[in-house]
Parts: C-alpha cells; sequence; structure tokens
C-alpha cells in the first residue's frame, strides 16, 4: 500500500456520508444534475464514494471477508474520474483523496486475490504484447513515424491512440512536420501501465514503468508529448522523475503561439478528459486552442464538474454497458449546448464518445483532428 493504514481510516472517517459529492450544482430553481457516473447508474449506496470507503473501511477492520459479486462491482465499477473528490473539497475544504483510497482500496482486494477476471486478462495481454489490446502488429495509424532518436522533442503515443484510435497518433504526427517540429517515437514503446495500476495490479505495472524509462533515457529526448491523458497522468504521479519535461499536446500547441490556422466555421463543445482536467490541473489549455479553429459553446457539467466520459478506472473492459450509458449522458448534454460535435483531448474519451454517438447526430473528434485539418499547408 502506498497509503499507511492510520492515513486511509483518518481519511475514511473524515467522510460523514452527506452524499453531496454526488451532486453537481445546488441551484436554487434549477434541477441538480448528478455527478457520479457510477451511483446515478447502479443506484445503491455502495455505488458512491460514501458508500465505497465504508466497504474499505469494514475490510480494514475485518468486517468483510468474501469476495462476493456485489463487492466486487461496487469495488471495480468506478471510472475513478475524481468528480467526488473535487466536490467534496469545494464544500467541505477537507481533502479526502477518494480516487487514490479506491485505487489502494482495489490494491488491497488484487492481493487478497480478488479482481476481475477480465482485468487479469488485459494484464497477461500486456506480458505478452507489451500493449493493453493484445496487438501483435506493432503500429495501426497510418502516418509515418520517424523513430530516429536524437531530436529535443518523443511523442509518446500510447496504446489507445496506436490501436484504437489511430487519427489521434495521425494528426499529432501531421501537425509536428506540418510546424516543422522535428520529433521521434520510441523505437520500443511499452503500455505505459495505467490500467494495470487504475485496476490495483500494480506490481504488473513495474517491469513497463522500468522499460519505458530507460527507453526515454537511451532517446536522449528532453520534452515527452502525450495526447493521452492518462498516460501523461500516469508518467506524472506514478513513475519517478526521469528529469524530462512532460507535456501534453494542447500544451505544447499553446506554447507554440500564432499556427497559422484556419477557422472551421464550426460549433463545438468541449469534454473535459478526468485525467487532464481533475487529475492534472489542465482546463485552459485544450479551451485555448479550440478557440483558435472554432466556436466553443459551454456544456452544463465543466472543468472540476465535468461529467466523466465513463471509459476510465477498468470501466470499459469491464462494465461496457455502464461506460456507454455514460457517455451516452454526456452526448445528450452536448446536444443541449446546441453544437454540432463533442470534442475532447484524449483517445480514450473519444473512443468511448464516438460509440455512444453513433446513430445521435453528433460527431466526436480530439482536439489534435480539428487542428490538423485547420493547418493550412
Ligand atoms: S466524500 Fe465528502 S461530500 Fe462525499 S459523502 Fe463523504 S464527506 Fe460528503
Ligand atoms: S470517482 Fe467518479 S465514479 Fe468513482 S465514486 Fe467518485 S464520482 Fe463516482
Amino acid at each position: 500500500m502506498k497509503l499507511e493504514r492510520e492515513e486511509i481510516l483518518s481519511a475514511i472517517y473524515h467522510c460523514v456520508k452527506c452524499k453531496l459529492c454526488s451532486i453537481s450544482s445546488f441551484h436554487p430553481t434549477e434541477e441538480w444534475l448528478p455527478l457520479c457516473p457510477s451511483g446515478r447508474f447502479y443506484g445503491y449506496q455502495a455505488f458512491y464514494a460514501p458508500g465505497r470507503l465504508e466497504i474499505f473501511r469494514e475490510i480494514l477492520e475485518g468486517e468483510l471477508s468474501e469476495p462476493t459479486e456485489g463487492l466486487l462491482n461496487a469495488v471495480y465499477a468506478c471510472t475513478l474520474c475524481g468528480a467526488c473528490y473535487e466536490k467534496c473539497k469545494q464544500i467541505t475544504s477537507v481533502e479526502i483523496r477518494l480516487p487514490e483510497l479506491f485505487e489502494e482500496l482495489r490494491g488491497v482486494l488484487v492481493n487478497k486475490g480478488w479482481f476481475l477476471d477480465t482485468h487479469r486478462k488485459i494484464a497477461e495481454k500486456i506480458k505478452e504484447t507489451r500493449n493493453a489490446y493484445g496487438e501483435k502488429d506493432k503500429y495501426k495509424y497510418e502516418y509515418e513515424a520517424k523513430s530516429l532518436y536524437g531530436t529535443d522533442v518523443l511523442y509518446y503515443i500510447g496504446c489507445t491512440a496506436r490501436y484504437r484510435v489511430p487519427e489521434i497518433a495521425d494528426s499529432m504526427l501531421q501537425i509536428f512536420d506540418k510546424l516543422g517540429i522535428k520529433y521521434q517515437v520510441m523505437e520500443d514503446e511499452w503500455c505505459c501501465g495505467s490500467v494495470l495500476l487504475r485496476t490495483g495490479q500494480v506490481e504488473d505495472a513495474k517491469v513497463l514503468m522500468e522499460h519505458n524509462i530507460e527507453e526515454i533515457k537511451r532517446s536522449g529526448a528532453k520534452t515527452v508529448v502525450f495526447t493521452c491523458p492518462g498516460c501523461l497522468k500516469t508518467f506524472e504521479k506514478d513513475y519517478p522523475d526521469m528529469a524530462v519535461e512532460l507535456v501534453h499536446s494542447t500544451q505544447l500547441l499553446t506554447r507554440l503561439g500564432n499556427m497559422k490556422v484556419k477557422r472551421l466555421g464550426m460549433e463545438v463543445a468541449y469534454h473535459d478528459p478526468c485525467h487532464l482536467g481533475r487529475d492534472l490541473g489542465i482546463y485552459e489549455e485544450p479551451r485555448a486552442v479550440l478557440k483558435e479553429v472554432a466556436d466553443v459553446k459551454a456544456m452544463k457539467r465543466e472543468r472540476e464538474q465535468a461529467w466523466c466520459c465513463g471509459s476510465g478506472g477498468g470501466v470499459k473492459s469491464a462494465y461496457g454497458e455502464f461506460a456507454l450509458w455514460s457517455a451516452g449522458e454526456r452526448i445528450k448534454e452536448a446536444k443541449g449546448a446546441g453544437v454540432e460535435a463533442i470534442v475532447s483531448a484524449c483517445p480514450f474519451c473519444k473512443r468511448n464518445l464516438r460509440e455512444a454517438a453513433e446513430n445521435e447526430g453528433m460527431k466526436v473528434y480530439d482536439v489534435v483532428e480539428l487542428v490538423n485539418r485547420s493547418l493550412e499547408g
């Protein structure tokens, strides 16, 4: 465990079970919108943040000793979106680090051998292929990536942009070329380990981290660029300091300033990815970049109170129906804002939102796709 038992119990006892962390706004006349996707979808107390804390307490104090299906579902059907943490902090001024505690809880369960088969299978796929999807081929995107080591900027692509949403990797690579930025990709990129760390399989992640650290050192890069906030968060918070700069694509693009983009004449809504916004505090840069190319309209739940797309924390693989429902709720919200497209800055968000938007008349993009499209040349 990263946290001490007493530290965990103290945090748990600071929760007064008010459940206010499950509501996004307390407007006196308008409807109160939900904030916790798992609680809203499943409806039981155990699926809200205070319920999960109570389960953790009961496990630590020896009151729960059987891995029932209900218990496993309550623990693992949480996207670790962090909305509860932000809301609780805002209301109580006490920092109960909820997603961190829920990850600890999963680690405790895994140590007891109480995990989901789906998550175990992902770990096996990673062991075999070094990517979370068990893909045997090296890359799935079209654009020819340069793996010549020696340039300052390295693009860490990540499993989802490589194998499930390759248009994001393609767009980023084309942006580098269009802007004349010399870049490299890793000769042998392995999964960052995020899915293992989020599902409590901490030991299995270590070998991946060691490999990626060595490869990045070998590359000589000074800046590592990510289009995946999940990978970026993992490198920032879980990897030891590598003395290299870690930046999200939207941070890099903001820094470049005048990119000579042409406006696309679109009205869009920006969806904050949980790992980018709540975990890393990056709210402004994606909006600033997007405003350069499109008209950005607000949705009702944004920034710290953004509604999660539903795919994080191992939920997409294990609880597909819940994940898709959560994304569908976001698509409805974007429709309510009267836009033609919802734009995120995360391959995982794009994948899930796109699936939910099928037949809904709502387009789904990543910020880098629109920037690439709007760059002259
Ligand atoms: S986590 Fe915070 S807001 Fe949520 S029930 Fe506990 S004290 Fe209330
Ligand atoms: S992390 Fe997200 S899904 Fe999990 S309890 Fe908190 S608000 Fe609900």
